[in-house]
């Protein structure tokens, strides 16, 4: 048993630029989502492409993530506020759902936990967590665990959806490209969103 059982602060930190250039990936479902949102709230959303792969075969950009630009005025995600904090918290993306939390599959059957640093609770508990183990960790933080989990294994699953689909030659990504060439075929080529539906 843990003293510790993670309740959020609301404090908002995590959905503003800190130290460096923070990065929420939105899979292409999630960001249509926000999108739709950010129109009816009248909302300006700003979302660029992310993790994407150019696909030498049929000439296309295939993104498989998205990612929030943060407002400058605010630095941070529109869709904070100051008052009610995330409000879009029941449908939030699987990131912001697993945050402070991120599993990395290390082999076959071992995986890495990290837990963001500037999270207010991570700094105001910081001794414990530190030298807590993996099982107490999933203890803390017991809705977020699973969230991290399903955000490794979307990530995995989508990982796979590329492999095979360059197996079955239906793809061919290009890992020798030149950052010159790469730039170029993202200002000519069609994107296609990559997804697990
Ligand atoms: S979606 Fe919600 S939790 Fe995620 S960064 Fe924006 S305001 Fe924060
Ligand atoms: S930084 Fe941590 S405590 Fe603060 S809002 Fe984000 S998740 Fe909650």
């Amino acid at each position: 048993m843990t003293e510790l059982n993670y309740a959020c602060m609301k404090c908002g930190a995590c959905c503003h630029e800190i130290e460096y250039k923070k990065r929420i990936p939105l899979y292409p479902e999630e960001a249509n989502f926000l999108i739709e949102i950010a129109k009816k709230r009248g909302i300006a959303l700003k979302i660029i492409e992310d993790l994407v792969f150019p696909d030498i075969l049929n000439k296309k950009i295939l993104i498989v993530t998205y990612k929030i630009l943060f407002e400058k005025k605010i630095n941070g995600c529109p869709f904070y506020d100051k008052n009610y904090g995330c409000t879009v918290h029941d449908k939030k993306p699987l990131a912001c759902k697993a945050y402070p939390l991120a599993l990395k599959q290390v082999d076959a059957f071992n995986f890495q936990i990290s837990v963001d640093p500037l999270c207010h609770y991570v700094i105001k508990h910081y001794d414990l967590i530190k030298s807590a183990s993996f099982s107490t960790m999933k203890e803390i933080f017991k809705n977020e665990y699973p969230n991290a989990q399903n955000h490794l294994i979307k990530n995995k699953n989508l990982m796979l959806k590329i492999k095979q689909l360059e197996f079955e030659k239906k793809i061919k990504i290009s890992r020798q490209i030149s950052l010159k060439d790469f730039n170029k075929y993202l200002k000519e080529w069609e994107r296609e969103e990559v997804t697990t539906n």
